[in-house]
């Protein structure tokens, strides 16, 4: 299996908080609750996940070239 990052720090865009989340190897997360104002986050427009828009690294199947749940029909 190709090697990828697991983790992803992501910093809420609404109060700057950061954390550190494993991510989800075969699925996107779509929504995600900060732990610092409980703000729920949604990927931004042409982002599959939040990872992607928030996070320092892609996710899982962004990092492996296979494209996204969301992308493949
Ligand atoms: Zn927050």
């Amino acid at each position: 299996m190709a090697d990828f990052e697991r983790f992803s720090v992501i910093t809420c865009p609404a109060c700057g908080h950061r954390e550190r989340e494993r991510m989800p190897v075969d699925a996107c997360q779509f929504y995600y609750d900060c732990k610092g104002c409980g703000q729920m986050l949604r990927p931004e427009a042409g982002d599959c996940c939040v990872y992607c828009s928030f996070g320092t690294a892609k996710c899982p199947p962004i990092q492996m070239g296979e494209g996204c749940c969301d992308t493949k029909v």
